[in-house]
């Protein structure tokens, strides 16, 4: 038997899952530790939901194994699982007051009165909406129903929250401030979060790690800084950021050897050259204005690149209204420290 005070929260071994003809998760391993706020990020479809509904038991897997705190749950129903898992659609109970649909799984469970009230109440405060007990669901924006939600979950005291893509129904605003009160709460309770997202600067801001899936599988785990600035893949340079890819002649010409390679917009210098840099000239296609920075588009002096495509970079710089030398049509010569060249693997031949 395991060693609990060492086993993670969270343990999947080759765990797959086919729909029908749907290979919807391709082979899985992963060890989430405890107390870890923990990201799945990944296009639609590439089987995030699956891997949560699998660790929660309302799937089984169609081979694989899942340990909870050291232990085999792969077998086990998810009421005997200590989980709980709040879901976008907040499925509250209109007719009943906040208080009460947060102590309402402390009923079905047969706590006793005074505890399931001092409990619902201290959910409530966490999550910030103490003064709000009495009031019904309706009476509610949506950022507080969604965090009636999470309360009603925290009030079971469960070792690992699962929560598939929340804030999804929040307009941008309201899901920026739910972001950082989300993690607030993580923090302050300690208690396992495994958060689904499609949203790359969601999982950047949220998370200690983050898993990218594609096509059922796991592309990298790291953490946000590792994913952003040594991403293993084209695929991970391209969803967590701009990737700014250069392959084939555009990469022995731009960058001096074979491989594929990501430089970030806002590692390239548009109007100095730091010394040591690198640099390459090319033409600006197209300047898109962000508000505080510029996007600039830059066409390359360059070959095409391994797919035929020339060879474009974009480059970020803040928006200092310096701008004289950057419009349209304007030639420009760009600089990047080696060191700010991300070498990727090249695509396998299953992945290309
Ligand atoms: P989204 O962000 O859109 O929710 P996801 O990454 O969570 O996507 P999943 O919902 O896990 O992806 O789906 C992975 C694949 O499995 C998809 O091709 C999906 O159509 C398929 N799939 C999921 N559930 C079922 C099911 N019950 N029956 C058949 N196919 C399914």
């Amino acid at each position: 038997m395991r060693d609990h005070a060492v086993s993670p929260s969270i343990r999947l071994t080759n765990v797959a899952k086919t729909f029908g003809s749907v290979r919807a998760v391709d082979g899985i391993s992963l060890d989430i530790a405890d107390g870890e706020f923990f990201s799945m990020l990944g296009p639609s479809g590439s089987g995030k939901t699956t891997v949560l509904r699998i660790i929660a038991g309302f799937e089984q897997p169609t081979t694989g194994r899942i340990e909870l705190a050291g232990t085999d749950v792969t077998a086990m129903p998810p009421f005997r699982r200590d989980v709980n898992t709040v879901f976008q659609d907040y499925a509250l109970f209109p007719h009943m007051s906040v208080l009460e649909n947060v102590e309402y799984g402390l009923r079905v469970k047969k706590v006793a009165k005074a505890e399931r009230r001092s409990r619902a109440t201290e959910a409530l405060a966490t999550v910030r909406l103490d003064a709000h007990g009495d009031r019904r669901p309706s009476q509610l924006s949506g950022g507080q129903r969604q965090r009636v939600a999470l309360a009603r979950a925290l009030v079971n005291r469960p070792k690992v929250l699962l929560l598939d893509e929340p804030l999804g129904a929040l307009d941008l605003k309201l899901r920026r401030e739910m972001q950082i009160e989300l993690k607030e709460i993580q923090r302050e309770v300690g208690i396992t979060f495994v958060f689904v997202t499609h949203d790359q600067e969601e999982a950047l801001t949220m998370s200690d790690r983050i898993a990218v899936f594609n096509e059922g599988r796991i592309q990298q785990v790291a953490t946000p800084r590792e994913l952003y600035e040594s991403p293993t893949s084209a695929f991970v340079a391209g969803f967590v950021g701009t990737s700014n890819l250069l392959s084939g002649a555009a990469a022995r010409t731009v960058i001096g050897r074979e491989g594929m390679f990501s430089i970030r917009p806002e590692k390239i210098h548009l109007t100095d050259v730091p010394d040591g840099a690198s640099t390459a000239a090319g033409t600006i296609r197209d300047v898109v204005y962000l508000g505080s920075a510029n996007h600039y588009v830059v066409d390359l002096d360059a070959p095409p690149d391994a797919s035929g495509a020339s060879p474009t970079l974009t480059v970020l710089r803040q928006n200092l209204n310096d701008d004289g030398v950057s419009r349209r049509g304007d030639r420009i010569q760009l600089a990047w420290l080696p060191e700010h060249v991300i070498e990727l693997q090249p695509p396998t031949e299953e992945s290309a």
